[in-house]
């Protein structure tokens, strides 16, 4: 399976983020079948928003890119590697 910016078409892994709500992102690994792996270790972004629902998403950091958000393609399990 391959993970595809809905915005600009990138499937460039590096250039995504996995992000559970405005302040945790993570970093994907790979895609292995249908396993999407992502680094376990997490970074935050301060920000003002205090959302605490958790709404896992994709961001999209490629350049030319608007940066936005989309949700985990559908059948893809999350694999957390620490
Ligand atoms: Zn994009």
């Amino acid at each position: 399976m391959i993970v595809k910016c809905p915005h600009c078409g990138n499937t460039d892994l590096e250039q995504f983020l996995y992000l559970e709500n405005a302040i945790v992102h993570r970093r994907l690994i790979e895609v292995v079948g249908k396993t999407l792996r992502i680094e376990a270790d997490y970074d935050t972004t301060p920000c003002d928003d205090d959302d605490e629902a958790q709404h896992p998403r994709l961001m999209c950091s490629a350049r030319g890119c608007d940066g936005g958000c989309f949700d985990v393609p559908s059948g893809l399990r999350l694999d957390f590697i620490g």
